[in-house]
């Protein structure tokens, strides 16, 4: 970490060109900022990672806990060879999520703040909840739940659009101590039925349907042919339906319910369900951009912690701010950053039905002005598709409340990170970068806004209690400047605890690479700095002549060409070089593939990396596979790259694929270009 020391005096000495310019914090934010200066942030982090007890211990005891936890710990083992994988926090204690969400503000008086903003799909729907509003539905949607005999400990599955009623039955299952998984409302029935089948749940929680920006997404009858696929895998009770929109909606007699119907007839009446600090919380499956999605588990008193702890610092939120994550609820960035972090730091979230291109691109900066949202949170995918969208829809608009963007999902392209800082931050807010996972439940590598100088594309700095590591191929720790496998090595109070039902699978993945280590599956690189630059997935480093290239690199220089929109890179079988590289590109509108552009798209990735990443092939392209939460299916990419000609059922998991059809016309461009 010394390193690190120097980087607000290199700040003055590096040039402004390229990458490497830093970005110190906005004086004035910084001077009002919970975390003021790299010198605390690295004295707070020192002691988070020498004496966890305080630091952590100090933190964990602002929240209620209805028995005290005896140590802090963590207890945990990271060594398959001295026995199973086990993460343990807060021994002892007795807690409920939800009554320090909801419970615990209305009780000192703030029941009458702004919990949830919500904007509908249309811009003239909206809502706003107050923390004494939820907490009276979240009571009564409980009770619903213990009526259809749901009882701590077991799954209730949640398959809602974007309305105020999914936070409700999120924070109404962890009230009773009830495990909910989230299934993200756009999945097709396969989909549902194999994340049900893992679950096992009895209840499910869904809604008749939703608009989508101009399109109806019918929900209930997704849920009703899962039912129907999965009816040998598992039962369901009950179904209840929270009714959005007005048309029709098939309901089965004796298993279906509307959820207003069921709200009329419980009391508002209920009291929390205290459970241990490692009782389940949730489990939640991963995006699927690398294979069969995993269920996650996560616990109640560590995620509390970490989920809380990194909202507050990250977005360094202050009382009355109002704060926008455009994720969805469906992916562990909606459970955290919208409805877990900021209720208990008893923020204003906004919570957002729609998308951001509807009526037009300029929606997200429409929200922005209307609610006077003061942090911003969105994915790389969304600055990349506003960008290309113009610069007109983001300046009509006043972004004047805006304090700090943050991003989310993918490493951001230096090109589009400096698109965020000037055009709609106006160069007045900081990026926070912040690399995570659902494993990991909160942040791990972030700046903090008012601390950490940043650098476009490069996630900077550990966040407290965490401590990354870069490996070597054989799982040897390297020192200083270094590329290699990012792996943590000890546990941070939000770390999951397994994969549901599947503790060995949890180990597997996680922990048998290389022992005593978490490896999440992204390489990386640490500068001089101390800086972390996710260099893409593990599983998608392009071996070229001996080099190893990370993907994310050679995407951000594509990215730098003015005719390109988007890129995605993947290593193609190459007879002497071993692999090749192979270049998926999405042109800006208006721009036509040529061989001069392709030529141009060579030479730029030539000049910004070297020689040895000069493409080998280009293909242009309409479009790249994503998973529904926007990120790039590489896997899929490489293995057209292999062999155009592949059967659809060779692609492995697609389920998690938003437009299978794209797969068709990569074929067809594939085949032209051979
Ligand atoms: P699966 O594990 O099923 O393949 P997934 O890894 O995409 O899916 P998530 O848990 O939603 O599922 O995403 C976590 C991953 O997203 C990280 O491992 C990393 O690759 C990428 N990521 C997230 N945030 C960032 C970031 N700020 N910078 C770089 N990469 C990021
Ligand atoms: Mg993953």
């Amino acid at each position: 970490m010394d390193s690190v020391n120097d980087v607000a005096t290199k700040a003055a000495q590096v040039s402004e060109a390229g990458q490497k310019h830093l970005y110190p914090p906005p004086a004035d934010l910084a001077a009002a900022a919970h975390v003021k200066s790299l010198d605390e942030y690295k004295a707070m982090y020192r002691q988070s990672i020498d004496d966890p007890e305080t630091f952590f211990g100090n933190m964990a005891r602002q929240f209620h806990w209805e028995k005290p936890f005896d140590s802090v710990g963590p207890v945990y083992n990271f060594d398959l060879s001295k026995g199973p994988i086990k993460i343990d926090w807060f021994q002892g204690g007795k807690t409920n999520i939800c009554y320090n969400a909801l419970d615990r503000h209305v009780a000192a008086g703030h029941g009458d703040d702004v919990a949830i903003l919500w904007e509908g799909n249309s811009p003239d729907e909206q809502a706003s909840h107050t923390y004494h509003d939820v907490l009276d539905a979240v009571k009564k949607f409980a009770n619903v739940l213990k009526s259809k005999g749901v009882r701590k400990g077991d799954t209730v599955t949640l398959y809602m659009p974007m309305v105020v009623e999914l936070a409700v039955a999120c924070l109404a299952c962890a009230r009773i101590g009830a495990i909910h998984s989230v299934v993200f409302g756009g999945f097709s029935p396969e989909a549902i039925r194999g994340r049900m089948a893992d679950a096992q749940s009895k209840v499910v929680v869904t809604c008749d349907a939703v608009m989508r920006g101009a399109k109806p997404v019918q929900l209930k009858t997704q849920v009703d042919a899962a039912l129907e696929l999965g009816k040998d895998d598992f039962t369901v009770e009950s179904v209840v339906v929270f009714r959005r929109l007005a048309g029709e909606c098939p309901m089965v007699d004796g298993r279906d319910t509307w959820w207003h119907d069921e709200m009329a007839t419980v009391t508002a009446d209920c009291e929390c369900e205290w459970v241990e600090s490692e009782h389940p919380l949730f489990m939640l499956y991963t995006s699927g951009s690398t294979g069969k999605p995993k269920g996650i588990v996560h616990s109640t008193a560590g995620y509390m912690l970490g989920s809380w702890a990194t909202f507050k610092y990250v977005f360094d939120y202050k009382p009355g701010e109002v704060y926008w994550c455009t994720a969805d609820i469906g992916w562990i960035t909606g459970h955290s950053y919208i409805v877990y972090g900021p209720l208990l730091e008893r923020a204003t979230t906004v919570m957002f039905e729609g998308v951001p291109t509807y009526p037009d691109a300029g929606r997200c900066w429409a929200i922005c002005e209307k609610h006077a949202v003061n942090q911003f949170y969105t994915a790389p995918t969304a600055v990349r598709a506003l960008m290309k969208a113009g610069d007109d829809f983001v300046t009509k608009h006043d972004r004047s409340s805006l304090r700090i963007l943050g991003s989310v999902g993918e490493p951001i392209n230096p090109e589009a990170w400096r698109w965020y800082y000037s055009v709609v931050g106006e160069e007045r807010c900081p990026i926070v970068d912040t690399y995570w996972q659902t494993e990991t439940g909160s942040f791990m590598i972030t700046p903090l806004p008012g601390a950490t100088p940043l650098k476009p594309g490069s996630a900077t700095l550990p966040f407290f209690g965490v401590q990354p590591v870069v490996l070597d191929d054989k799982g040897v720790e390297l020192e200083g400047e270094a590329s290699g496998f990012l792996a943590i090595k000890k546990p941070w109070p939000s770390a999951s605890r397994s994969c549901y039902g599947d503790h060995a699978r949890f180990e597997s993945v996680y922990y048998s690479m290389f022992k005593g280590y978490y490896v999440a599956g992204d390489g990386c690189r640490r500068d001089a700095d101390g800086y972390y630059w996710i260099t893409g997935r593990v599983d998608d480093v392009i071996n070229v002549s001996g080099h190893r290239m990370g993907t994310a690199e050679v995407e951000s220089a594509l990215v730098l060409h003015p005719a390109c929109s988007e890129a995605a890179v993947v290593g193609m079988p190459h007879e002497i070089k071993g692999a090749g590289i192979y270049c998926y590109v999405v042109l800006k509108d208006g721009q036509v593939a040529s061989d001069e552009l392709a030529a141009g798209l060579k030479a730029i990735v030539r000049k910004e990396i070297g020689p040895i990443a000069t493409p080998d092939a280009i293909q242009f392209s309409e479009g790249l596979p994503k998973t529904r939460s926007g990120k790039i299916m590489r896997r899929i990419l490489r293995k057209l790259a292999e062999n155009p000609a592949i059967d659809m059922a060779e692609l492995g998991d697609i389920s998690t694929l938003a437009d299978p059809g794209i797969v068709a016309l990569l074929k067809d461009g594939a085949m032209k270009l051979a």
